[in-house]
């Protein structure tokens, strides 16, 4: 007889030990870096004992080098060195905070998979918790939203209040304005968000449309623990505009609705001038100039959406890699 069969004793200890044996969770936190050299101490003090307090869990870092000009590539190896739990990807040139998630993502192997800015504006000590809804309650995602906007310049709160209006309003994602990059997920929600293969990538709006059972933590505003923001304001409007034209294809239809306004206008005026015979002291010519200028701006921003849509689509055809890894040690 064989030994194995269930209910001997070794069947038992075989199957006690294949209990005991059974996987560590693993998890990933992938930090995307620019010009970090700052903080990158202070961020690695701080978050690994919050990784270390998860118990036992094979937790790693993967940090992404997005083309800094300071020490950040070098902070990263040292920390390499001595911690092996450190994974950094330097790209060869700065490709943008997308492409640094991108990257750590798709080089990504654990089970759970976190991304948290190296500023520590997110909160480390949320992790405990967050990897708690992801693991023992059910939940695919958790994600932070900031419940303030302490410490943030008057201008680009403004902004950004103005483009989620606009975005929630056009596009098919809804995104809540105070939600972040920050959040912890399962494997197979980075697989999903991996999935979508677009090189204009507007991770917010990704998040939201590949959906799934998220968790929400609202956290206070932080302020940056060193360093400056790596984001100017044309980078935001570049940023605002990707996740509008990423996520909605309304401005294209713009031409047609306005074309249809100016047209009933054009219609009932000429019905007035008609009937009315135009009375004598109206002066034709600065209507006429003014009905112009109006409707050369608008043909004008129409084309100017229609180009933005087709560059999108030239860079989604020249299928160019989203980022070079120049050196890593994955
Ligand atoms: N970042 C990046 N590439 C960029 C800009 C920013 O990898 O081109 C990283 C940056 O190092 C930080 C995170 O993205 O870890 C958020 O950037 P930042 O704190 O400057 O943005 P803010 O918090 O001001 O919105
Ligand atoms: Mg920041």
């Amino acid at each position: 007889m064989k030994n194995d069969c269930p209910g001997t004793k070794d069947s038992r200890i075989a199957h006690s030990s294949r209990k005991a044996a059974k996987p560590m969770k693993t998890i990933e936190l992938i930090v995307p870096c620019f010009n970090e050299s700052d903080v990158l101490e202070m961020f690695y003090n701080e978050v690994t004992p919050v990784m270390q307090s998860l118990g036992n869990v094979d937790y790693s870092f993967i940090f992404v080098n997005d083309g800094s000009s300071d020490n950040t590539l070098k902070i990263l190896k040292s920390f390499a060195e001595k911690d092996s739990r450190v994974k950094y990807i330097s790209f060869s040139r700065n490709f943008g905070k997308e492409a640094a998630m991108l990257a750590g993502l798709k080089n990504s192997t654990a089970d759970f998979v976190g991304i948290l800015d190296a500023d520590l504006q997110h909160s480390p000590a949320l992790i405990p918790e967050m990897f708690r809804a992801v693991t023992e309650e059910g939940f695919d995602v958790a994600a932070a939203k900031r419940s303030d906007r302490k410490g943030e310049n008057g201008l680009k709160s403004f902004l950004s209040d103005m483009f989620y209006k606009v975005a929630n309003r056009l596009t098919e994602v809804e995104i809540d304005p105070g939600a972040q990059d920050f959040r912890i997920m399962k494997r197979k929600v980075v697989l999903s968000i991996l999935s979508m293969a677009e090189h204009n990538r507007f991770t917010k709006g990704i998040f939201s449309f590949v959906g799934f059972k998220t968790k929400w933590f609202s956290h206070e505003n932080r302020e940056r623990a060193a360093g400056n923001t790596k984001w100017s304001l044309f980078k935001l409007l570049r940023y605002a505009f990707d996740g509008i034209l990423g996520f909605s294809n309304s401005p294209l239809r713009l031409p047609l609705w306005s074309g249809v306004l100016f047209s009933a206008v054009g219609f009932v005026y000429l019905l007035v001038y008609i009937i009315g015979n135009l009375s004598a002291g109206m002066s034709s010519v600065h209507l006429v100039l003014s009905v112009l200028l109006l409707l050369g701006g608008l043909i004008l921003v129409s084309l100017g959406i229609i180009g933005e849509y087709i560059a999108r689509i030239y860079t989604e055809v020249k299928n160019r890699p989203v980022y070079i890894i120049d050196e890593t040690n994955i």
